[in-house]
């Protein structure tokens, strides 16, 4: 464990940056050897549109908050180690990776009551967690821990990242490179919590640093 994160009482890691930018496996990584919990946002994204897609709730006005709550019972793990999402007792750990909700979370992840409930529970998450975690998704940095400790932007090249992505999905990387740019699109221009560099985070580029160089590059920043 490092040395500076296991004598600070708190330390909120937040992490932002686009798809396929290997922000969340570098995150796990890190918070794993440096004693931290992790919390995968972009899971709980996925976790909300499998249940809206599986319960046709297809616009806005269908996705209340009070009905999410009533009817949407999300626990997702937040040790680095075990990678588990369950919605009301049905584990969808592998079901959210599918590709009908990879197309369809940014459409959720645009509405704001959606954006609302979520977030809620993100900052719940983190009081769990004795403040000692580190947050990965878009808008952490900016919206849901401004205060954090430490913000960092994860990014690469678009080739880079669609490279990597059709590797780990055997797929073509010229599709990828597609989808990936509408994402991208969608992410940072929505109105509501779009994806930025946050003020005062620190820029990791992968571009040309391998998965190893990358986790120790992460922990460089958090000992500063
Ligand atoms: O990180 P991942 O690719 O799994 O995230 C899926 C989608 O969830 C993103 O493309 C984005 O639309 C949305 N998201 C978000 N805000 C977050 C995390 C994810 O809007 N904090």
């Amino acid at each position: 464990m490092d040395a500076s994160s296991s004598t600070r009482p708190h330390m909120v890691v937040a992490v932002d940056g686009p798809s396929g930018s290997g922000k969340s496996s570098i995150s796990k990584k890190s918070a794993e050897q440096m004693g931290l919990s992790f919390l995968d946002t972009g899971a709980m994204y996925r976790a909300l549109t499998w249940f809206c897609l599986k319960n046709e709730l297809d616009h806005e006005d269908q996705i209340q908050p009070k009905l999410i709550k009533e009817y949407f019972d999300l626990w997702i793990s937040i040790d680095p180690t075990v990678e588990k999402v369950v919605v009301n007792n049905e584990d969808i750990t592998r079901e959210i990776r599918e590709d009908l909700v990879t197309t369809n979370v940014s459409k959720y992840a645009a509405m704001s009551k959606v954006r609302e409930f979520l977030v809620k529970k993100q900052r719940e998450l983190v009081e769990l967690a004795g403040q000692r975690i580190v947050v990965e998704g878009r808008d952490i940095g900016s919206v849901v821990l401004p205060n954090a400790d430490f913000k960092i932007y994860i990014t690469a090249s678009d080739e880079a990242r669609a490279k990597r992505r059709a590797v780990q999905t055997n797929s073509d990387e010229k599709l990828v490179l597609e989808s990936q740019k509408i994402r991208d699109s969608l992410d940072t221009n929505r109105s509501v919590s779009p994806l930025i560099i946050p003020e005062n985070a620190v820029v990791l580029d992968n571009s040309s640093l391998d998965f190893d160089q990358s986790v120790d590059r992460f922990i460089q920043i958090v000992s500063a």
